[in-house]
């Protein structure tokens, strides 16, 4: 269906009814599944778990659609559209799932067990339970790097979960409620209304295309007395932004931003972070202080302190200190019943949802072959023992051999997708042997359309659809 937002849309009777479960059977093996973001949600959701019995842990209890978190920061989407309850995927699948919304705070590779902790707000007993586990799919991800910069965490607002996305709306709006507060001095508004985004990655570049578009579109209506006065800078330390696409598209991006009047300063590094101001060097050496009233930062990831832990029970096998090492099959070198995916390994590709999703789509696929070829060596062994026609055993055989032989996991890059504001977004995407670049309002409808489809349920293709038109027709909603 192509709908009035531009965005083609499919939907699935599934979607509406799930079946009937079985119950979980202690004579199966057990997947324990940490984390529920890109690897494990998608894991999760192709997994034919007749199989097994899964447990899933982690310490928010749904699913981020992260692509689109930008635009929860001003008010283009509400939270709730892109998020997806967790629960929702277990309850479609063919054996009943264990949900924990918790921490998981230890793994042990030799016992082969995992330890969390009850990760709710309410309950200050934290009760903490150890596990045993047949296979761990660790799909934790990662946490924001902060290059060890005094002042980031306090003072900084990162945009990773949903939390950081409501924080940012709440603090720019208290930005904007401020400067416009009676008898503020000039510097101070001044200040109050400077935006600075600090990573010029693709989140950086996001989230300051959604804040110019807030600008254009709703500041000047609600805030008319200060509306001029809004500053947007993306501070980088490389000589240009997106260096991860084509230079085209980053002469594209950076030139929209310039007649958006987004103030781009390159082989610029953020050194300091205060309440109310940043250091940054040049690419001269020389110091300057820049005062701001919303700081975002957004300079990539770091390994999660439970897999700097994990990391050092294994030290001799896991030396790369940017995250988990894995073969090709994605088991974590030193412990072969752990299977790592997404952000959490640091590999050769990039920390990217694409990346973890079809990682997750593999896992499933391998563990579904790993339990029929247990099956089969059954199967066989019982065949050998009664001295069973050679023609059977010989049938079983072939069929265990293609069960055994599991292709190493190979990552198949279908493009690059961003929005860079004013209704424009660019794509890298590859085309036969080489690729194709474009930008523009088009590509914006396409980006629109490839997220929409992505998304993981019809009910969120249609919340999200219903906030697009919400706010071309009423504007965004500015209360706080
Ligand atoms: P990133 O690692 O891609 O970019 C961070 C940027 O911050 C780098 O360019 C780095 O040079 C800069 N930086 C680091 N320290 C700095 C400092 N002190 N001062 C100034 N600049 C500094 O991070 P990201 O944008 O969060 O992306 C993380 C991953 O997620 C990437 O692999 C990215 O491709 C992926 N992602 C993709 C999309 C998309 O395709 N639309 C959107 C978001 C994220």
């Amino acid at each position: 269906v192509l709908t009035a937002t531009g965005a083609f849309v499919y939907f699935s009777q599934k979607d509406l009814y799930p079946g009937e479960q079985l119950d979980q059977d202690p004579k199966k093996k057990t997947v324990v599944v940490l984390g529920n973001g890109w690897g494990s949600t998608s894991f999760l959701k192709s997994l034919d778990n007749e199989e097994y019995n899964v447990v899933v842990v982690s310490p928010r209890n749904y699913f981020l659609f992260s692509p689109l978190l930008p635009s929860v920061t001003v008010g283009t989407l509400e939270a709730r559209s892109i998020i997806q309850p967790t629960r929702y995927i277990t309850r479609h699948k063919k054996r009943k799932c264990a949900v924990y919304e918790a921490e998981a705070t230890d793994i042990d590779p030799v016992k082969k067990t995992v330890t969390f902790r009850d990760a709710s707000e309410t309950n200050d007993t934290h009760k903490e339970v150890t596990i045993p586990y047949d296979y761990l799919v660790y799909g934790v991800g990662a946490e924001n790097q902060t290059f060890g910069i005094k002042g980031v965490k306090e003072h900084g607002c990162f945009l990773k979960e949903l939390k950081d996305a409501d924080r940012i709306r709440r603090k720019l709006l208290d930005c904007l409620e401020t400067a416009s507060f009676t008898g503020q001095s000039e510097e101070e508004i001044n200040r109050l209304m400077h935006m600075v985004v600090v990573g010029g990655g693709p989140t950086g570049v996001e989230y300051a295309g959604e804040l110019h578009d807030f600008l254009i579109d709703d500041l000047r209506k609600w805030y008319p007395e200060i509306a001029d006065k809004l500053r947007i800078t993306l501070i980088e330390a490389l000589p240009n932004v997106l260096p991860a696409f084509s230079k085209q598209l980053i002469e594209y991006t950076e030139s929209t931003f310039r007649s958006n009047k987004i103030d781009v300063m390159t082989r610029t590094a953020v050194k300091d972070v205060g309440e109310k101001s940043v250091i940054v060097q040049d690419a001269n050496k020389n110091t300057h202080e820049i005062p701001y009233g919303l700081l975002v930062w957004a300079t990539g990831n770091t390994a999660r302190e439970l897999s700097r832990k994990l990391m050092g029970k294994l030290p001799e096998q896991q030396t790369n200190r940017r995250g988990i090492t894995t073969d090709e099959h994605l088991r974590v070198a030193g412990a072969p019943e752990i299977f790592a995916l997404g952000d959490a390994v640091a590999g050769q590709y990039a920390p990217t949802a694409q990346v973890a999703s079809q990682q997750g789509t593999w896992l499933a696929r391998t563990l579904v072959k790993m339990a029929q070829a247990e099956k089969l060596k059954e199967e066989l062994n019982q065949l050998r023992a009664t001295n069973a026609d050679p023609a059977d055993v010989e049938r079983v055989v072939k069929k265990l051999n293609r069960a055994a032989d599991v292709p190493s996991f190979t990552y198949s890059h279908q493009g690059s997708l961003a929005y860079i504001g004013s209704e424009k977004a660019i794509a890298d995407l590859p085309f036969f042997n080489g690729s194709f670049s474009s930008g523009g309002v088009a590509t914006m409808l396409f980006w629109r359309s490839a997220y929409i489809s992505s998304l993981y349920s019809l009910r969120n293709r249609t919340l999200v659809m219903a906030d697009w038109a919400k706010v071309k027709l009423f504007g965004r909603d500015v209360s706080r």
